[in-house]
């Protein structure tokens, strides 16, 4: 009963919308005559494929150049000065980066041959306008490259389904669409970060509502379009995978492009351009959040999953250039890095959430550096002294009253020796002076208080001895960071849609004119600036892209980060930001953190 359901479809739209399938009837375009694949140009020229060759031909059909190769899987981009397309090389199995200009095709790049069958190929132009190219195996394992900087760099490997007939990525909708054979058609994330969120548009039977086999895909300004391989029909879908007015009742379509507002049908007279009514505005986007990008990483850590976490700084006394990053494995210890993001130190000191350091703390014996961190297993504070080298010292426990404890941020009272807070994920927030004793030290409880959900990321303005404590679903408060104060808490941020949940690491920038709170929306994998003073005036948020030419990938889910304004010369002159990435790209591995300019961030956001 295959039929039954498509022909019930069919009268509804048609009841629905009597006019749809009274459209202009389809022109023919001779030019293209039977090739197998076409791309338009935005010049009227089109790119077109054929058994031995990719061809150039003008608006006539004249032959404008060619390129002898057994080609497949041709996708186009207009790029600022001229088009990209990339075809496969079905004889070398190697994906090729072609460019049209005004007057002719040319070979621009090679990649390596592929060692696996290639089942499908598209072009994704990120939001920095960065190009991709995906490579999917027979299997479903496939590869993103990226095709900026100075060579073509795999950017990760992804699981699709197998059998993939045909994908195309939305570049407005960061979205890369895959049709699997004999299921039906998926979006997922085009965006290389994260694990690929993906949802099925168009489902065969029982899974959905045709009834035939997706084959290949358009991508149009209002949906997608998606050949049903088992009559020939055309599915024009909005983006959500829901049917458009507008279907095309074809009995042998075999190929699809996009052109100006048509739709371009290969059947078996020939190239067939229908035209597309209804819905073909693109919807305005809200402004996207300007890009930075990272200016160095720390070589990856050695447990997999969700492992680095938090960062702190510890900055060297006579040569910045010389200062640590000091940053938890929280499944494995503590982990000390150089500027240039190589790996000094581990620390195997178990299961460490969150780091914060303080330097100077005057004791009564002398100056010292600290780092202190969550150790989860023993619900305690784990101490570690910092020797004037930067070298870190495992310098023992400080035992809490928290079951669970997670954040922990640092405090120098103005009169001398160190604070500390520590959270719990009930909610629970500890607040200890931490004494020195013979051989090491331990905590004075000063209070405990709580907010109603799980905190996490805090930070203490000691200028001001003003703490902020980040509740991770709801908001950033700020209050007294002295124990004896009684000013109520005040949220300085609810989560909305500047700050997304949850809300993970907050550090302050203390800069020559003003001081800035940032806070990582790992919600959106964005990060928030405030005025570090009240009202918190917001300042601007901002993304961390992908370096092309440094090879570095963009950042995502940043559970910790620190900043710091000192000079610590070369790229952070202004200062410099340290986040956790949640997933390593360029290629895939262990997640590291990322080194940012504040110079950059200051310019992106225009701060003074
Ligand atoms: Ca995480
Ligand atoms: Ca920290
Ligand atoms: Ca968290
Ligand atoms: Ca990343």
């Amino acid at each position: 009963m295959p039929r039954l359901k498509i022909f019930l479809v069919f009268s509804f739209l048609c009841m629905l919308h009597p006019a749809a399938n009274a459209a202009d009837a389809p022109r023919t375009l001779p030019v293209l005559k039977m090739f197998k694949e076409v791309a338009a140009l935005p010049d009227g020229r089109w790119l077109v494929v054929d058994k031995r060759a990719v061809r150039l031909l003008d608006q006539q059909g004249a032959e404008q150049g060619s390129l002898a190769v057994r080609a497949q899987h041709l996708d186009t981009r207009v790029l600022p000065d001229g088009v990209l397309a990339a075809v496969f090389d079905a004889d070398k199995q190697q994906p090729l980066l072609l460019r049209v200009d005004a007057k002719r095709l040319r070979l621009d790049k090679q990649l390596a041959p592929v060692d696996f069958a290639l089942d499908s190929m598209c072009l994704y132009r990120d939001a920095q306008q960065l190009n991709h190219l995906f490579l999917i195996a027979k299997d479903g394992q496939a590869e993103q490259w990226l095709l900026a900087g100075n060579a073509p760099k795999r950017l990760r490997r992804l699981a699709l389904p197998p059998g993939v007939e045909s994908c195309r990525a939305d570049d407005a909708r960061q979205a890369l669409y895959v049709s699997e054979a004999g299921f039906g058609v998926w979006r997922y994330a085009a965006n290389g970060e994260g694990i690929p969120e993906r949802a099925l548009l168009l489902g065969r039977r029982p899974h959905g509502d045709i009834a035939g086999e997706p084959g290949a895909l358009a991508v149009l300004p209002h949906g997608i379009a998606v050949i049903d391989s088992n009559g020939g029909e055309v599915h024009l879908l909005d983006h959500d995978g829901n049917f458009l007015p507008q279907q095309l009742w074809l009995k042998s379509a075999e190929a699809l492009a996009f052109a100006g507002s048509d739709l371009l049908v290969l059947d078996g007279k020939g190239w067939q351009a229908h035209a597309l009514t209804g819905g073909t505005q693109v919807q305005e986007k809200a402004q996207p959040l300007p890009v930075v990008v990272a200016r160095g990483q720390t070589e990856t850590v050695a447990r997999s999953g969700d492992a680095a976490d938090d960062p702190a700084i510890w900055v060297h006394p006579q040569h910045p250039a010389q200062s640590r990053i000091i940053a938890t494995n929280k499944k494995q210890g503590l982990l000390s890095y150089d500027l240039k993001g190589r790996q000094l130190q581990l620390l195997e000191a178990g299961r460490l959430n969150n780091v914060d350091v303080r330097q100077n703390i005057a004791w009564p014996g002398g100056k010292a550096d600290l780092a202190v961190a969550t150790q989860r297993d023993e619900a305690a504070l784990a101490v570690f002294e910092i020797g004037r080298d930067g070298r870190i010292r495992d310098a023992g426990r400080v035992a809490t009253g928290l079951n669970d404890i997670y954040g922990t941020c640092l405090y120098q009272p103005p009169g001398g020796g160190l604070e500390v807070f520590a959270n719990d994920k009930d909610g629970r927030i500890e607040h200890y002076r931490i004494e020195r004793v013979k051989g090491g030290y331990q905590g004075k409880l000063l209070r405990a208080f709580s907010v109603d959900s799980q905190p996490e990321g805090c930070v203490v303005d000691d200028h001001v001895g003003r703490l902020f404590v980040g509740e991770e679903k709801h908001g950033i408060w700020a209050m007294p960071a002295s124990a004896g104060a009684t000013e109520a808490p005040q949220l300085v941020m609810p989560v909305g849609e500047q700050l997304v949940a949850d809300v993970e690491g907050l550090a302050l920038y203390h800069g020559q004119g003003a001081s800035y709170l940032v806070a990582s929306s790992q919600g959106n994998s964005s990060y928030v600036v405030l005025d570090a003073q009240p009202p918190y005036a917001y300042r601007g948020a901002f993304r961390i892209g992908i370096n092309a030419d440094a090879g570095i990938d963009g950042v995502s889910d940043t559970d910790g980060l620190e900043v710091s304004a000192v000079d610590f010369g070369g790229a952070f002159r202004k200062g410099l930001l340290v986040v956790q990435d949640g997933y390593k790209r360029l290629p895939d591995g262990a997640q590291n953190f990322k080194y940012v300019a504040w110079e950059d961030i200051a310019r992106a956001l225009n701060l003074p």
